[in-house]
């Protein structure tokens, strides 16, 4: 198994695509530390981890709060001994409106999670990966961490953030054995599309050479293989699974 004794810490991984990735690592050998506000999503994920056979833990915590970011990892090296992967996952769509009239409580509420939540993430992660001897991290930024849409401003600022953030925090540990890298979904089925209608979603559809949306599952897959060993030389990237949004 691909992720054979690793401990691994998954955020917002009590809904959607944070929770794929942890059934995936799980069956892949991995002991996982469940990690998101919504306790009862956060219990879903270890109940179906364990009926399957797997580790898992629950922490609740918020990846905005730095203290939370630095309880988990701590929680994790506690319960399993040690940290060797991460995914820094959890994300809000936020408010929808122009830049001139965007919601500025809202704007500071996404960039605190969605940016900053990350950076969190990395600054207790990393120590813990060290001590464990390396390791590596999957950040989840978006397509939207390449190009703008409008209506998003936030949410799009927060994630072209998490690549740069990515990009120099794999320079600055390429040599200390952690590998760091960022996932740039599509448009996913998952709780956080749950709100559109229709024609919205008609018109997303439409944004993809593909002809459909994503599944949770298939941006599970990128994130096994960056941070399995079988992608050993693979730090600082930008990898997308988008059914081809960005190639046009
Ligand atoms: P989701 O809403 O299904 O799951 C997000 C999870 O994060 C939820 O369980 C929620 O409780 C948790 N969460 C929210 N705020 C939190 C906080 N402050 N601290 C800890 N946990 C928190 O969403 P998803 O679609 O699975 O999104 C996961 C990630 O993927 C996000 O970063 C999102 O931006 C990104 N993404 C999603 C899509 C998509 O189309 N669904 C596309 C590109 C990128």
């Amino acid at each position: 198994k691909s992720l054979d004794k690793k401990i691994a810490i998954v955020t917002g991984a009590g809904s959607g695509i944070g929770r794929a990735i942890s059934l995936l690592y799980a069956s892949e050998g991995a002991k996982i530390v469940v990690s998101d506000i919504s306790e009862a999503g956060g219990n879903e994920t270890v109940k179906e981890i364990e009926s399957k056979g797997g580790k898992a833990l629950f922490v609740k915590a918020d990846t905005s709060k730095p203290g939370d970011s630095e309880q988990l990892v701590n929680e994790a090296v506690k319960h399993f001994g040690a940290l060797h992967i991460a995914v820094n996952n959890a994300g809000i769509g936020g408010p929808i409106s122009s830049v001139g009239e965007y919601p500025v409580d809202g704007w500071d509420k996404v960039i605190s999670i969605n940016l900053s939540g990350v950076f969190y993430g990395l600054r207790y992660q990393i120590p813990a990966i060290i001590a464990a001897g390396g390791g590596s991290i999957v950040n989840m930024a978006s397509i939207l961490g390449k190009v703008g849409t409008k209506g998003s401003a936030a949410y799009v600022a927060a994630k072209h953030g998490v690549i740069g953030l990515t990009e120099t925090a794999a320079l600055e540990y390429g040599d200390k054995n952690i590998r760091i890298n960022a996932i740039g979904p599509g448009y996913i089925v998952t709780p956080l599309l749950s709100g559109m209608d229709e024609a919205a979603r008609k018109a997303l559809i439409s944004l993809h050479p593909m002809g459909r949306l994503g599944t949770a599952e298939e941006v599970a897959e990128l994130a096994l293989w960056l941070n399995s060993d079988k992608a050993s030389f693979v730090t600082g990237a930008y990898y997308n699974v988008d059914g081809g949004y960005l190639a046009q």
